[in-house]
């Protein structure tokens, strides 16, 4: 795309073209055919039933996009059958390559926030489709250290469980925190992640103690969020009742935490949150995604 095309996105986002194919896309930053192509990515795929992550194509049986033949154990991959993670199940909208590779990177690394509409989007319609998604009752976002925020100026992550609120009327809770920014995970194994990232999220206790004190001024959408949040009975008049029994037990009557990032590479990150939540009392954990890993060939 042309520099004045970006910055004519950046001025008039309401006139803007696609960003992955230049066509014109009306107000979103993505055309239809486009949210189409990232939408379907995971095509017939053949994925982990619990991690979500992607077979590779073996390319041997002339049948690409199927390797099901490499999935020795059933459903699940080797690696989750071996040690299954404490989240349920992840699912996400395709392996990380191609156009999906592309517009996560301009999501996060080139200023284009305003890609968490079409891609929240896409993620709402994912939710939607697999039922086991259904009864989560919050949706919590990874969350980033203090250290990135300020260098990215946004979390990926929150914008994206924020509009999947907004699309499926649940409420977001930024219950964790990022207490250690650990160092780059992209050489590591499963295992070394999972030894690299433990003990790195925390819950975010003073966040939900200041939200519930400042109720009073709370939107009404906001107000029925946390409601949901702290035991699903409507929001009692001029606010909500603070939970009796602080976090652990609002998370336990919360249930089924959807858990929101850009991102599953081995699992190790969600596999942590996922840890620190029902550690909480959290029911189970479910995880989604815009791209997952596609696992080493076996
Ligand atoms: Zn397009
Ligand atoms: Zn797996």
């Amino acid at each position: 795309m042309r520099l004045l095309d970006k910055m004519l996105h950046l001025l008039f986002p309401q006139q803007s073209s696609c960003l992955l194919c230049g066509q014109p896309a009306g107000s979103e930053a993505l055309c239809g055919d486009c949210m189409e192509g990232i939408g379907g990515s995971r095509q017939d795929l053949n994925s982990c039933q619990r991690c979500g992550r992607y077979l590779p194509e073996t390319g041997e049986d002339n049948d690409a996009g199927r390797s099901g033949k490499a999935h020795k154990g059933g459903r699940y991959c080797p690696e989750c059958l071996e040690a299954p993670p404490a989240f349920f199940m992840a699912r996400s909208l395709g392996p990380y390559r191609g156009d999906l590779k592309q517009v996560i990177y301009m999501y996060k690394y080139t200023g284009y926030r305003s890609l968490c509409r079409p891609l929240g989007l896409l993620l709402a319609e994912l939710f939607l489709r697999e039922k086991e998604f259904w009864d989560s009752r919050v949706i919590v976002p990874v969350p980033l250290s203090l250290e990135k925020m300020r260098t990215r100026g946004f979390n990926q992550s929150e914008l994206l469980a924020e509009r999947m609120g907004q699309l499926l009327n649940l409420p977001v809770v930024r219950c964790l925190l990022r207490t250690i920014d650990t160092p780059s995970q992209s050489k590591l194994t499963r295992q070394g992640r999972q030894d690299n990232i433990r003990g790195a999220f925390a819950i975010n206790r003073q966040l939900i103690i200041n939200r519930q004190i400042m109720h009073g001024n709370g939107t009404a959408a906001f107000a029925d969020g946390m409601a949901a949040f702290a035991g699903g009975t409507a929001a009692p008049a001029g606010g909500i009742a603070a939970p009796a029994g602080g976090i652990n037990k609002t998370l336990g009557r919360a249930g089924k935490v959807l858990l929101v990032d850009d991102i599953l590479t081995t699992g190790a990150t969600a596999g942590e949150c996922s840890r620190v939540l029902l550690r909480e009392g959290a029911q189970s954990i479910s995880v989604i995604t815009l791209a997952s890993g596609l696992q080493e060939k076996m």
